[in-house]
C-alpha cells in the first residue's frame, strides 16, 4: 500500500484531518490489530492517509472524576493493568486487560482499539461492559457519549463514523464493596485471543441476598452483550449452589438463543456454563 502518514499532535489537529480526508484515512493507534490487516490486505483500497494518534498525550490518562474513573482513549492494557485507580476501582478491567496477547501487546494495544476493532472475542469488552462504560467520541464538529452496549453493530464493526475519534471511556465508581472476577480460556498458555471469556460485577447485601449483578460473556454472541435473564435469576435472592447453577445453565441457553446451535456449541456449551458457575461461585458468599 501507499499512504500518507501523518501524526498530529492535538485532538483537533486529529478531527480536521480525519474532516478532510473521511473514508481516505483510517486511524493507527497501537496497531497490534491495524499492522494485520494491513499485512492480510484487509484495508480498505480507498485509503490514502494513516492518521497516528499514538502520540497524541491528550489521549493517554486515567484519572477519578467525582464518582466517575475517565480512561484516555490511547491508554495502553499495560498502563490500564498496573494502574492504582483501576485496581482499587475495577480490578475486573485490571485482570481483563492483563490478560491480553503479551508483554508487547499490552504496551502498544490500546482500550479505544480492542473496542473499535469490535471483536466478539476482545478481553476488555466484558469488563467494561459489567461496568456499564460509556465511550465519549469526537467529530471536528461534535462530542456524543454512547454506551458501550450500543456500540456495536455486528462482529468487527462498530458505531463510529469515518471522521470520528474516540477520546475517552468512562464509568461510575462501582461501590466499593463490589465483587469481581474475569475469566478466559485460550487455546495455547500466552499470546492468544479469547476461545471463551467472561466478566462479572456482583454486590450483596447485608442480608445476603444479592443488589446488583452484571454479567458479560465474550465470544458467544455475535456482538459482546450483558446476558440480562442470567442477572435476574439472581438478582434480590439468597444465592444458593442450586440458583447459582440454574443461573450459568442460563448462560448457555442464552448463547444458543442468540448465536445459534453452531459446530462449536457442543464445546462452548458446557465450557462457558462452567466458567460462569466458578466465578459466580468466587464472587457470592451462598448461604
Ligand atoms: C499477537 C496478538 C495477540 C493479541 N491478543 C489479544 C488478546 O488476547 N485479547 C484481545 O482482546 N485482543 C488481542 N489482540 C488484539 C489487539 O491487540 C487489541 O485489540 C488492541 O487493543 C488493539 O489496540 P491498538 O491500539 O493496537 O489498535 P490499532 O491496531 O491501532 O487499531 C485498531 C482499530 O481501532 C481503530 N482505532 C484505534 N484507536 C482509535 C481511536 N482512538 N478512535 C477511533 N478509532 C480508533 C483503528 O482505526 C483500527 O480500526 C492481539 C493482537 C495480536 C497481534
Amino acid at each position: 500500500m501507499d499512504f500518507d502518514f501523518l501524526q498530529p499532535t492535538e485532538i483537533d489537529q486529529a478531527c480536521n484531518l480525519l474532516k478532510d480526508y473521511k473514508e481516505k484515512a483510517k486511524i493507527i493507534s497501537g496497531g497490534t490489530d491495524f499492522m494485520i490487516d494491513l499485512h492480510k490486505n484487509d484495508l480498505s483500497p480507498e485509503i490514502e492517509y494513516i492518521i497516528d494518534v499514538s502520540n497524541l498525550n491528550e489521549l493517554n490518562y486515567i484519572k477519578e472524576d467525582g464518582d466517575k474513573i475517565v480512561i484516555g482513549a490511547g491508554t495502553t492494557h499495560n498502563e490500564i493493568a498496573n494502574n492504582p485507580i483501576i485496581n482499587k476501582w475495577a480490578p475486573v478491567l485490571a485482570k481483563a486487560t492483563n490478560s491480553i496477547g503479551s508483554p508487547q501487546i499490552r504496551n502498544r494495544g490500546t482500550l479505544a482499539g480492542n473496542i473499535v476493532t469490535a471483536s466478539p472475542a476482545a478481553d476488555s469488552v466484558p469488563a467494561l461492559l459489567v461496568l456499564n462504560a460509556t465511550v465519549k467520541i469526537k467529530s471536528f464538529s461534535t462530542t456524543r457519549e454512547i454506551p458501550l452496549e450500543d456500540f456495536f453493530i455486528n462482529p468487527y464493526q462498530s458505531k463510529i463514523n469515518e471522521d470520528e475519534l474516540i477520546v475517552e471511556i468512562s464509568f461510575k465508581k462501582p461501590p466499593i464493596k463490589c465483587k469481581s472476577g474475569f475469566k478466559k480460556l485460550t487455546r495455547r498458555k500466552a499470546v492468544d485471543k479469547a476461545r471463551l471469556n467472561i466478566a462479572i460485577l456482583a454486590l450483596q447485601k447485608n442480608n445476603g441476598e444479592v443488589e446488583m449483578l452484571r454479567i458479560a460473556p465474550g465470544s458467544v454472541t455475535p456482538t459482546p452483550e450483558r446476558f440480562v435473564d442470567t442477572e435476574n435469576i439472581l438478582i434480590n435472592k439468597k444465592p444458593t449452589k442450586e440458583l447459582i447453577k440454574k443461573a450459568a445453565e442460563q448462560v448457555s441457553s442464552t448463547m444458543i438463543e442468540k448465536s445459534g446451535y453452531r459446530w462449536s456449541t457442543e464445546y462452548k456449551k458446557p465450557v462457558i456454563q462452567t466458567m460462569a458457575r466458578r466465578i459466580l461461585t468466587q464472587v457470592l458468599e451462598v448461604e
